[in-house]
């Protein structure tokens, strides 16, 4: 895996995104085991809370095995148009705030900040754009700051919920190490 010492990506990703959505338009949702998704036949989460996970609830789940490892799960259809809406204004903070970034998924981006000369300064960046992106859209996001997407992308999946790492280049291989 070829890193660049000059090079810092962050990567970010939306926390439970849809569900995080529904919470920001109805708080009574904080708290409890939320699945996204169809509730018929052939619902499929789309998208889980953390409390609904401790059930052993996965993405990608068909809604009624869900349903059978925590029946008393609130199930909410899901507003794709919103969630399309809240996608882009996330995109739009981090538009306007840098230079060159990747939109990777519906609530992933990866941010390039090659280019900011001190990893401190990179570091500060990123802890300002998870502010921005939460006092602007309301969505709680985690990130982490590595030497490429990949380091990026693993580092974020272990500090989530609301989590955030950096990973400074000399340190990589000792990260990964036990991975
Ligand atoms: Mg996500």
């Amino acid at each position: 895996m070829p890193t660049d010492p000059n090079r810092n990506i962050i990567h970010i990703d939306l926390d439970t995104f849809f569900v995080s959505e529904e919470r920001r338009i109805n708080p009574k949702l904080i708290g409890k085991p939320v699945l996204v998704g169809g509730n018929g036949d052939r619902g499929v989460v789309a998208s889980c809370s953390y409390e609904a996970r401790k059930f052993g609830i996965r993405s990608a789940m068909p809604m009624k095995a869900a349903l059978r490892l925590c029946s008393h799960a609130v199930v909410v259809r899901g507003d794709y148009e919103a969630y399309s809406k809240y996608s882009n204004l996330v995109t739009d903070v981090i538009r306007n705030r840098v230079p060159l970034f990747e939109k990777s998924s519906i609530d992933g981006f990866y941010v390039d900040m090659t280019g900011m000369e001190k990893f401190f300064g990179c570091s500060l960046y990123s802890k300002e754009l998870k502010e921005a992106i939460y006092n602007e859209s309301g969505l709680p996001i985690s990130y982490a700051l590595a030497g490429n997407k990949l380091i990026g992308k693993v580092a974020t999946n272990e500090v989530k919920p609301n989590g955030q790492l950096e990973i400074p280049f000399c340190n990589e291989r000792s990260y990964l190490a036990p991975l």
